[in-house]
């Protein structure tokens, strides 16, 4: 087990555009599985590469639920639809949170960490934590869509909702 070093903002990587996978090699496979430990280890539901300070287009998602662990590698967003707002934090910016509108459900195509071409269709907090980690692979980051911010008392009363 790895736990990479988490990269927080302000830096440079969280803020440009990452590049895309082009060998799927075991060094791949073994990345993932160290961003999949250091997202364990704090407690996130999702990592982007960046975050580790590798500027290659790899993300992770997990939200536990009965997709697992979702590997997003060179993903691209084909379609969206509906619309949600709802409170949102980033493991680059602890303490942090805010609400954030986004669609409601997306449709990606990424590759496995085989190099294979898949399709994924989600919505709500799934689709939310998604489009969260392919925003860090082209620079943007939560802040830029965060329409209030929220304090972490108003945050614990949202979750009992
Ligand atoms: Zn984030």
């Amino acid at each position: 087990m790895t736990v990479r070093k988490l990269v927080t903002h302000p830096a440079d990587i969280l803020e440009q555009e990452c590049k895309p996978v082009t060998v799927f090699d075991k060094k791949l496979g073994k990345l993932l599985d160290d961003m999949y430990d250091t997202m364990i280890e704090f407690d996130g539901v999702g990592l982007a590469a960046p975050q580790i300070n590798i500027d290659q287009q790899i993300a992770i998602v997990d939200v536990d639920d009965q997709h697992g662990t979702i590997e997003l590698i060179n993903p691209e967003i084909l379609e969206t639809s509906g619309e949600q707002t709802g409170p949102e934090g980033c493991l680059s910016f602890p303490g942090l949170f805010g609400e954030v509108t986004r669609p409601f459900k997306v449709k990606v195509r990424a590759h496995n960490r085989k190099g294979k071409i898949y399709e994924l269709e989600a919505e709500d907090f799934l689709a939310r934590a998604i489009q969260h980690e392919i925003d860090h692979l082209h620079g943007i980051l939560f802040t830029s869509k965060v329409s209030k911010y929220i304090d972490e008392n108003e945050l614990e009363e949202l979750n009992k909702e």
